[in-house]
């Protein structure tokens, strides 16, 4: 099924990445970043391959709690949000409208966890603008082969306009100014995650 693949995928380009992530953070944060994903999405992968659940939303909400236990930091609680509120709309079957709607449920969570809107140089930035994006395109009448390139490709523009604005959030807000120039560890990792989502998307 395709959330069990999106996990896997995502553990294996979050492991793949592991280094590159940890010196994003290093960068403008404590250089865990890479390291509390990569735990956090083994432990979904251990999850999702043990898990006995025929419902989607029990699924995802066990999901959700993976990533609060393992992945700790500030990034947990948030990936755990968007990650349960997902699943109170996702499918075993996945319609354009219903990828649009997961989407804005991720969004909703992260911005009420985060207390965050957009411009703040976090994960949001890019959770906000693949929503965005795919919205649009289902608005237009994109099919869910259209959205996977709308997913991947908004994401990368995303994560790479984080490196212009100023962290006003988390433990990069300390550095103030001296952030712009870095992409922001939360936006490459969503990058990632969401990459992987669209390569298993059908
Ligand atoms: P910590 O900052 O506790 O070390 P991580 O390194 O795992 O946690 O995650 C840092 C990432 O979390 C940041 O790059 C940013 O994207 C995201 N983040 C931090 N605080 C917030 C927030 N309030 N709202 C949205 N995202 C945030
Ligand atoms: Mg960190």
């Amino acid at each position: 099924m395709w959330i069990n693949q999106w996990m896997r995928l995502a553990a294996e380009r979050i492991t793949d990445n592991r280094e590159y992530l940890i010196g994003l953070d290093r960068t403008i944060g404590d250089a865990d970043h890479g390291e509390n994903l990569d735990r956090g999405f083994r432990a979904v992968v251990d999850y999702v391959e043990t898990a006995n659940e025929t419902d989607v939303a029990e699924l995802f909400r066990g999901i959700g709690y993976t990533l609060i236990a393992h992945v700790g930091g500030a990034s947990g609680p948030l990936f755990g949000s968007a990650y349960t509120r997902m699943g109170e709309v996702a499918t075993k079957e996945l319609t354009p409208t219903i990828i649009a709607a997961m989407l804005d449920r991720a969004v909703g969570g992260i911005q009420k966890r985060g207390h965050v809107v957009a411009g703040e140089k976090t994960m949001f930035d890019v959770w906000l603008s693949v929503a965005d994006a795919v919205n649009h395109a289902v608005d237009e009448g994109a099919d869910i082969d259209q959205l996977r390139d709308v997913i991947s490709e908004s994401a990368e523009v995303a994560a790479q306009a984080t490196v212009d604005m100023v962290a006003t959030k988390g433990r990069a807000a300390y550095l103030g100014e001296r952030t712009i120039g870095h992409m922001d560890p939360g936006a490459a990792s969503s990058q990632l995650i969401l990459q992987a989502f669209s390569e298993c998307v059908n």
